[in-house]
């Protein structure tokens, strides 16, 4: 066995023997939850005879626009969804004529019927926000919190990572690096992208980094380690367009910073290529932002092909798929990442769906310098990410509610949960009987104008 597969050998078995883990901050929180639980709704009937009678959004301007959904029944109860950061909130009202007059704690029936029409990218977001209203209402109904309806709570709090804007200015850079750690963050990400070097002679050899661009990119690494150390966990992302052998370039170039991992070197899509990447340099690989369900992360996982997963619940799947997801790749003992850059919406879905999976380590958080994004909901704690975790909500369903006025206050369009008649009529699929009569050839071979024969 050579050195580089056995290096790679030695890892695997680390990762198993969760000792990576342990280098990356996995560990079981020993605080205790704040018990909140709100009293039990009145459903004022039987969850049986539970309806969906209507959805709605509206979409908030923030770094990222978040279309926001609310899922309404025939009793009063409702529940929050979120799709993906950067999409549309027609995503998901386009699913209405699928999920109308549904009985919303049928979360499994639906969402199994909405399959169909999820994809990678902000394509999955429509069915991801869904699932979130759907486990929103089936939570309040029963009176759990969310996590509950799929699992145990493996852990009352959420460590959290967050993006840092970059600078060019290597020193500055590392500042604002440090000033995250100063604000209670123990987990961190750098985008160490092209643009930073763009301008430096002989940085870049068709948008790709020299070994030249690669110690320039290196002055940042080094100068974000002095600045918050090597004890604390340290991803990267944004390297541009590179190859199967420029990324293996780039990942030994980096070895010495011992980051947490290498993110989305080359698209998700390419499978055996990111094995070949992890396969070669010590820094565990890590794709997933913009990958729908199991069966998207079905190649990288089965064919271990990399060290770590990173969906994104807004793209995933949301609650139920991504745990499932987490799960599947736990067989493979490969542990998960969440991406995210959503509102307290997802966010706090993805904390009921990261509470229950066994191998997890670390959730994104984009937006802690949007000064209102706390205020944008009530029920949880504030800050929502205080000292870099997250607290796992007990109150029943997601655990927020929104807060009208701020919402409203940073809307993207006029509008808020206004009626969606538009989409009553059915555009991503309908059974063509729900139209009326339809010619067709019978078995007998008669004309009919079916279902008027
Ligand atoms: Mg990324």
């Amino acid at each position: 066995m050579d050195l580089i597969s056995n290096a790679k050998t030695t890892r695997r078995k680390l990762l198993q023997a969760g000792a990576v883990a342990s280098a990356l901050g996995l560990s079981q929180s020993s605080s205790q939850a704040q018990s909140r639980q709100s009293p039990r709704l009145n459903t004022n009937s039987a969850p049986s005879a539970l309806k969906i009678t209507d959805i709605r959004g509206c979409t908030v301007a923030s770094n990222f626009d978040y279309p926001l959904i609310r899922i309404d029944t025939n009793q009063g109860v409702y529940g929050l969804g979120e799709v993906r950061d950067g999409g549309v909130k027609g995503q998901a009202l386009v699913l209405k004529p699928l999920i109308m007059g549904r009985n919303p704690l049928q979360i499994h029936t639906i969402l199994d019927r909405l399959k169909p029409y999820a994809g990678h990218g902000r394509l999955g977001g429509g069915y991801s926000a869904i699932d979130m209203a759907l486990h929103d209402i089936a939570g309040k109904v029963y009176g759990v919190p969310a996590y509950r309806l799929i699992g145990d709570k493996r852990r009352d709090r959420i460590r959290v990572y967050c993006d840092t804007i970059p600078s060019k200015d290597p020193k500055v850079y590392a500042q604002r690096m440090l000033d995250r750690k100063k604000r209670g963050f123990t987990f961190f990400k750098a985008d160490i992208g092209v643009g930073l070097i763009r301008d430096r002679p002989g940085a870049l050899r068709d948008r790709v980094p020299t070994e030249k661009g690669l110690a320039y990119m290196g002055e940042y690494l080094q100068a974000i380690r002095d600045a918050i150390g090597y004890e604390a966990p340290l991803g990267t992302d944004h390297y541009g367009p590179l190859g199967v052998q420029d990324a293996i370039r780039l990942g030994h170039a980096f070895e010495r910073f011992e980051l947490a991992w290498l993110e989305d070197p080359i698209p998700w899509t390419e499978w055996r290529g990111l094995k070949q990447i992890a396969a070669a340099v010590s820094t565990p690989v890590l794709t997933g932002e913009d990958i729908f369900g199991v069966d998207g992360f079905r190649d990288l996982i089965e064919n271990e092909a990399i060290d770590l997963i990173q969906p994104d619940p807004e793209t995933s799947g949301a609650i139920r798929e991504t745990a499932l997801l987490a799960g599947y790749a736990d067989e493979h003992g490969i542990p998960t990442v969440f991406h995210f850059a959503g509102s307290p919406v997802g966010c706090m879905a993805s904390v009921h769906c990261a509470a229950t999976i066994r191998n997890f380590i670390v959730m994104e958080n984009h937006a802690v310098d949007i000064p209102w994004w706390d205020d944008m909901v009530h029920g949880t704690p504030k800050p929502i990410v205080n000292q870099g975790y997250i607290q796992v909500p007990e109150a029943p369903g997601l655990g927020v509610t929104l807060n009208d006025d701020v919402v409203k206050e940073h809307l993207r369009y006029p509008g808020y949960f206004e009626p969606t008649p538009q989409f009553d009529f059915p555009v991503v699929s309908f059974g063509i009987w729900e139209r009326g009569p339809y010619p067709h050839i019978t078995e007998d071979g008669t004309l009919r104008n079916a279902p008027d024969h």
